[in-house]
């Protein structure tokens, strides 16, 4: 029988409700993560899109970032959207970083002022090989340069919007934000592959 999988969402600020309702939908529990006992017995964790200031002010005042860190680098499946994405970072351009986890480096609000917001289909092989997913991207950053152990997933424009390494997963866009779940779906199989 297949073990039902508990995902966590990072529940400080930001589009953590919308992850949660994408995930309920695909029939996958989930827990709000606001303290470090919320990450007992988790298969995965998502740290939403929002503004990463806030998210990462919350996280340090709530002495966060290490047992978030610990869990991460032990091989705990991680997802961020957009800020979550810049949370992960271990280079954020002009700033300190937060969790430090992934190596690239993040530009913030890349896409400036005048094109804040946009939707966009893209074909991304590693989770579709045949079909484009559309993407939707709120003051987005991207990623300007990614380690050697960083496997690129997508890029737009020349820049790269979507990443991994090992465990952690990250996408500048939002597909909490649509009712396409194939982003979702590559995640919980990277959990499943890991609770095996
Ligand atoms: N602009 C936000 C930041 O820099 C990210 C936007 C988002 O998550 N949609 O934190």
């Amino acid at each position: 029988m297949e073990k039902t999988l508990t995902i966590g969402v990072l529940a400080m600020q930001g589009g953590f409700r919308e992850h949660i309702a994408s995930l309920t939908k695909l029939g996958v529990k989930t827990k709000r993560v606001r303290e470090a006992k919320d990450l007992q017995n988790l298969a995965g964790l998502i740290i939403p899109g929002g503004e990463s200031t806030a998210i990462g002010k919350l996280l340090r005042e709530t002495d966060l970032i290490k047992p978030l860190r610990q869990k991460i680098t032990a091989g705990l499946p991680t997802w961020g959207t957009c800020a979550g994405l810049i949370l992960l970072a271990n280079e954020i351009e002009a700033e300190t970083p937060y969790l430090d986890v992934i190596d690239i480096i993040v530009r913030r609000n890349a896409y400036g002022r005048q094109i804040d917001s946009f939707r966009t289909d893209l074909l991304i092989p590693e989770i579709d090989p045949q079909n484009k997913i559309p993407l939707v991207f709120i003051r987005a950053p991207f990623i300007t340069g990614a380690g050697s152990k960083v496997k690129i997933l997508a890029t737009y424009n020349g820049r790269i919007i979507a990443a991994r390494q090992n465990n952690i997963l990250v996408t500048s866009f939002h597909p909490e934000l649509t009712d396409d779940f194939r982003v979702h779906k590559y995640f919980l199989q990277i959990c499943r592959k890991a609770v095996e």
